[in-house]
């Protein structure tokens, strides 16, 4: 069936991009009252990698309405994660009751979470066009003023304006390339690849729905079970390293889950179901979040490697900020540059957080009481929590959330 067309028209705000940053930015700034369209290339629902959700999204899905809904779908729910990683200590773990705002996320199948939050900017309002790929920016006076797109099955060239237009489009980061503004973490240039098991052995009560990580010499594994009874199984290693041992990806992957303690316990007997799937996954960060007229929200902003499952908390996070600075810069066109530089300041306040730890975490010569501290450090200077806390809550993706991203601070 051919998507349906609009007319060239005028919008409040145009969206790269219906995945989670770009639904939920579209959603609650439709919820506010504007007039907003989001362009998606695929038609929903559509496969995308990023499985395991952590707490630190839950907000963001509570103010669409979706908590229960997304509870209906019957995801697994995650407890929090056990980890072998480090040096010589065995297996240890975090818990989201530690960091008490939420005590379970979800390890959910993308295509399906997607979906629901794409049909909840409909219900709130949004104009959705799937299979509509943007082609690229126009500009008025060096302001963007909207986006050319075509839709399958037809060459037209169309045009949407918008008084604002929001990049969620995530690792084709389209604003990015069109503006050059992608930096890569040169540090962390790493290739992930992954495929789906069944037969796995899981553990019992609130472990159930672990993610288990652990790490190998060169790489780590994560584990993170499914609720219809697959296990996604991915191992992620750097680039060098992959081009070092001269092996493909699938021989590199096989000999290393052969070697791994936790994770090869808990797939014995258990068998594979899908083919292999890679990416490049490398971290970058966009040297500008905003300009005239447009603004990055999720992956069109920056990605941080998978290690700590933060890419949809980021994102949605990010689409929250985003919503009300957007909103605030079309009730008062003169607070744009303003609103939206401390959108930039307080998401990258927020990114660098989660990079240092990230960074930190990847020396895997430490023991669990260093990364406590690290954690500790970084949230609680004062050491006002246990440090075991902390760790939990960086985890959690809450990392100082209510000061990042309190417009009264900002200030
Ligand atoms: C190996 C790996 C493992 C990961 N694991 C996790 C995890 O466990 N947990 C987690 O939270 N995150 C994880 N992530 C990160 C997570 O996948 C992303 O951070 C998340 O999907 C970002 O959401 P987004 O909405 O910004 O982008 P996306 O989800 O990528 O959505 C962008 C959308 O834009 C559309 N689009 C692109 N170009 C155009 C165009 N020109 N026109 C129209 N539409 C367009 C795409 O079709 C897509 O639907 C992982 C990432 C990798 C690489």
């Amino acid at each position: 069936m051919e998507s349906p067309v609009i007319a060239d028209d005028e919008f409040d705000v145009v969206v790269i991009g219906g995945g989670p940053g770009g639904a939920a930015t579209a959603g609650l700034l439709a919820r506010k009252g504007h007039r907003v369209l989001v362009l998606e290339r695929e038609k929903f629902p559509r496969y995308h990698i990023g499985e395991s959700l952590i707490t630190g999204l839950m907000p963001t899905l509570e103010e669409l309405g979706l908590l229960e809904r997304l509870e209906a779908l019957g995801f697994t729910k995650k407890y929090g994660g056990t980890l072998l990683w480090g040096k010589n200590q065995g297996t240890w773990g975090f818990r989201f009751t530690e960091s008490a705002l939420y005590d379970h996320a979800y390890q959910v199948r993308r295509a399906d979470f997607d979906a629901l939050l794409l049909t909840r900017a409909r219900e709130l309002g949004v104009t959705v066009l799937e299979e509509t790929a943007v082609k690229g920016p126009v500009f008025e006076g060096g302001r963007v003023v909207g986006v050319t797109y075509t839709q399958k099955g037809s060459k037209e060239v169309r045009t949407a304006r918008s008084r604002m237009l929001v990049d969620a489009s995530g690792q084709t980061h389209l604003l990015g390339r069109e503006f050059d503004l992608v930096r890569y973490h040169e540090d962390l240039r790493n290739i992930a690849t992954w495929s789906y098991w069944q037969g796995c052995n899981l553990y019992g009560g609130t472990k159930a729905g672990d993610i288990v990580a652990e790490n190998r010499p060169s790489g780590w594994f994560w584990f993170i079970p499914l609720h219809d009874g697959t296990v996604s199984v991915g191992y992620v290693t750097p680039i060098d390293e992959y081009k070092a041992s001269g092996k493909t990806l699938e021989e590199l992957y096989a000999d290393e889950l052969l070697k791994t303690e936790e994770i090869s316990t808990l797939m014995a007997g258990a068998r594979r179901v899908t083919g292999f799937r890679n990416i490049k996954d490398w971290s970058y960060t966009c040297e500008k979040f905003h300009g005239p007229g447009w603004a990055l929200v999720g992956d069109a902003a920056a990605f941080i490697d998978p290690l700590l499952s933060t890419g949809v908390t980021l994102a949605l996070r990010g689409a929250r900020a985003l919503a009300e600075a957007v909103d605030e810069a079309l009730t008062d066109p003169s607070s744009e540059t303003e609103i939206l530089d401390w959108y930039e300041k307080s998401y990258r306040t927020f990114l660098d957080s989660v990079l240092d730890f990230v960074r930190f975490f990847y020396d895997r010569t430490k023991h669990k009481e260093d990364y406590w501290d690290k954690a500790q450090a970084q949230l609680d200077p004062e050491k006002l929590r246990p440090r075991e806390m902390d760790f939990a809550r960086m985890l959690s993706g809450l990392t100082g959330i209510d000061d990042i991203f309190d417009k009264r601070k900002a200030a």
